[in-house]
């Protein structure tokens, strides 16, 4: 099958260039011009931009919350990350109940995932049961299995997901042996814990207290040990959705100083304002509460330099569905009341990932459409040893393509924007350009901004180690 896409203006981290692509089966076979067929398909992209479909660094489809039981909304909602041009997302598997990390990943690939993902996927492994060297000894395997990446939580202290700093310790120092990137959930819990019982003992329960009781300088703290135990161990490291100025310039110093440190931050932290939760509908509230926390202006606007200026390198959406009937476990029978402290943590945004940075970013001046590339798609792929497989459009490459409409203008709303939940964080923003068709491996899956895929044309997608972050130990 052979597809040509023809007339379009190719967009990749080096700049754009006027040309046609060349589909052959599942991958890139030409870029240029004057093609001759005869091809299977022919797609006129006259008057749009066609780049590589986004690879998503941070999302958590059908995760298990901190009980240990209950999912966030599952696979079959991923249609709606290739709707936003999203065309491979890299999810986090927790350990199942009774499951070491590879039987997990196992799980997830061959049961969970099976049949029931829409765009591509390949996994982090995300370590909530640690045994000590049983744990450490499937490092190996893990990169085996090609999941080179592995993420904890240094916050959510009492709950299974902390890992204490010897715990840390312990996974650099064998991480660094097999080319594993060491990612951090980075928050003091102690700061946490301490702010956030301190307002519920003055009757302080409503939304707005999530985030007036997560302050910068918790996070900052939390990030600043990343970097030390990272530079001091030599593990190349990325602390996941930086939300502030303060955790902002650690990240900026370190690279500066030449720490092998990457930072990653999400959509919602670049456009959301906290004072949503101050909606007197506590069901509402409850939808932007999420870890770090929504910030004011200033740490918004610092985010976008910090992603322009490369400080902060990956734009990921930290997608985590958790449906409204979920949210709600956040009413306390006993109060009578909302307390913010049961909310589950989290907010949808995969879907949205790329309208955003468009929108907010490219077309009010303060991306280049460049640097957009960069953020959503190339740099992602190569931190995860998806590259130039993914997050790229060169002879080769898997055929994941975006056609992307500059030109189209709309408000979101959750018909426009699904994202497989009842609710819709970015409701009533504005959005500028939209995946117009996208391909996955060559198979048109969105037509006209409708989803005309299937669910289980995504497949498991191994990553190779020694990914981006290994790149800063060459100097
Ligand atoms: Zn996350």
């Amino acid at each position: 099958m052979k597809t040509l896409i023809k007339n379009g203006t190719i967009l990749s981290p080096e700049g754009e260039v006027k040309a046609d692509l060349l589909i052959d089966g599942e991958k890139v076979a030409a870029i240029g011009t004057g093609f001759v067929g005869p091809f299977d398909k022919e797609i006129d992209a006259s008057g749009k931009y066609v780049f590589p479909g986004g690879v998503d660094n941070h999302a958590h489809f059908e995760a298990l919350n901190t009980d240990g039981k209950t999912t966030n909304a599952g696979y079959e909602t991923t249609w709606c990350t290739l709707l936003g041009g999203t065309t491979t997302i890299v999810d986090f598997c927790t350990n199942e109940p009774g499951m070491d990390l590879c039987e997990s990943i196992e799980y997830r690939i061959n049961t969970r995932a099976k049949g029931r993902v829409s765009p591509d996927f390949a996994l982090h492994s995300c370590c909530v049961d640690y045994r000590g060297e049983e744990t450490l000894a499937e490092i190996k395997k893990l990169v085996d299995m090609g999941v080179p990446t592995m993420k904890l939580f240094l916050a959510y202290k009492g709950t299974s997901l902390y890992m204490d700093d010897a715990t840390m310790l312990a996974f650099m120092n064998e991480a660094k042996k097999y080319g594993m990137t060491m990612m951090f959930h980075a928050e003091n819990p102690d700061v946490l814990d301490m702010w956030r019982d301190g307002e519920a003992a003055q009757g302080h329960y409503e939304p707005k207290y999530h985030y007036m009781t997560r302050p910068p300088f918790g996070e900052a703290e939390s990030v600043s040990k990343c970097i030390r135990f990272a530079d001091a161990m030599q593990c190349p490291t990325c602390v996941v959705h930086v939300s502030c100025i303060e955790a902002g310039e650690e990240i900026r110093k370190a690279r500066a100083e030449g720490k092998p440190v990457m930072g990653e931050t999400c959509p919602h932290y670049l456009v959301l304002d906290p004072h949503l939760m101050d909606n007197p509908d506590w069901k509402q509230a409850v939808h932007w509460i999420c870890s770090p926390p929504l910030r004011e202006k200033p740490h918004r606007d610092y985010l976008w330099k910090a992603l322009n200026e490369d400080w902060l390198s990956i734009l990921g959406s930290d997608n985590s569905s958790i449906p409204q009937y979920q949210k709600e476990w956040g009413f306390d029978e006993k109060l009578g009341c909302v307390d913010f402290r049961k909310v589950p943590n989290g907010c949808p945004g995969a879907p949205d990932r790329l309208n955003v940075a468009w929108t907010y970013g490219v077309a009010k001046g303060r991306m280049t459409k460049e640097k957009f590339i960069e953020v959503c798609c190339s740099l992602p792929a190569k931190l995860n040893g998806l590259y130039p497989r993914k997050g790229a459009l060169q002879v080769g490459s898997d055929a994941d393509v975006v056609i992307w409409d500059p030109e189209f203008r709309g408000t979101v709303t959750l018909e426009t924007n699904p994202n497989g939940l009842t609710y819709q964080p970015y409701e009533g923003c504005e959005q500028i350009g939209r995946a117009e068709t996208v391909l996955l491996r060559g198979k048109v899956v969105v037509d006209d901004a409708k989803y005309v895929g299937q669910p289980g044309d995504g497949q498991f997608i191994p990553g190779k180690p020694f990914g981006l972050a290994y790149d800063l130990l060459k100097r």
